[in-house]
């Protein structure tokens, strides 16, 4: 999952970049209200989080734009106000949760868990593809019974092919999905991490789950 976090003061965009890192989530960082639309316009980010007082352009604004045009991904604001009006203010612009600073990280990370489970129908917790299950709560992986050992990146590449289980994932999608901007330009990163996921989820098991799709990409499915 990829996190674009808007904040202008670079102690809290640091820290929560490094917190989310930790769990797994791809991060970026934008600086001010205008690049956040930028950056919104040129990634397909999973969810958002935004600052409400920014440069150059403030948190309300920036979120009504997004709305405006288009924009689903969820949006939790953050701010150092708390006061009714400001929540109304927020939740108005079409952001859908609203946290106020300071605040704990163990709160953020549950808001966002949250805020990436809606709707609850379409992304269950517990997702499954054949005897593979991946549980998105405890982030644990397991096949026949047997439990998978997962770095951060192999979880989340895995967690999105299984979310879009049946699916042909481009690399590029894949990319967008798994890795910030940083990691971009090393093209065949999707490969290696493939490859590294089928060596813990494939190579004992049989039948093989995820499949190359030649020329497009990748996806995961019981083979037929
Ligand atoms: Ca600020």
């Amino acid at each position: 999952m990829r996190i674009l976090v808007v904040e202008d003061e670079p102690k809290i965009a640091s820290f929560i970049k490094r917190g989310l890192e930790e769990e797994g989530y791809a991060v970026d960082v934008a600086g001010d209200g205008e690049s956040a639309l930028d950056y919104a316009e040129s990634a397909q980010y999973d969810l958002l989080i935004l600052d409400i007082m920014l440069p150059k352009r403030d948190g309300i604004s920036v979120c009504q734009e997004l709305r405006m045009r288009g924009l689903k991904t969820p949006i939790l604001m953050l701010t150092a106000r708390d006061t009714v009006d400001d929540r109304v203010e927020g939740l108005d612009a079409g952001a859908d949760d609203y946290l106020v600073k300071p605040f704990a990280f163990k709160e953020l990370l549950a808001r966002i868990r949250a805020l990436l489970r809606r709707p609850r129908e379409v992304t269950p917790t517990r997702l499954k593809v054949g005897d593979l299950i991946l549980d998105t709560a405890t982030q644990r992986a397991e096949r026949g019974g047997r439990v998978i050992d997962l770095t951060l990146r192999e979880y989340a590449l895995l967690e999105l092919l299984m979310r879009h289980k049946g699916q042909v994932l481009s690399r590029t999608q894949i990319a967008e999905h798994v890795w910030n901007f940083d990691f971009y330009s090393e093209s065949n990163i999707v490969d290696v991490y493939i490859r590294y996921l089928r060596l813990k989820v494939d190579a004992d098991f049989e039948p093989k789950l995820i499949q190359t799709v030649r020329g497009v990409g990748y996806k995961i499915g019981e083979a037929r």
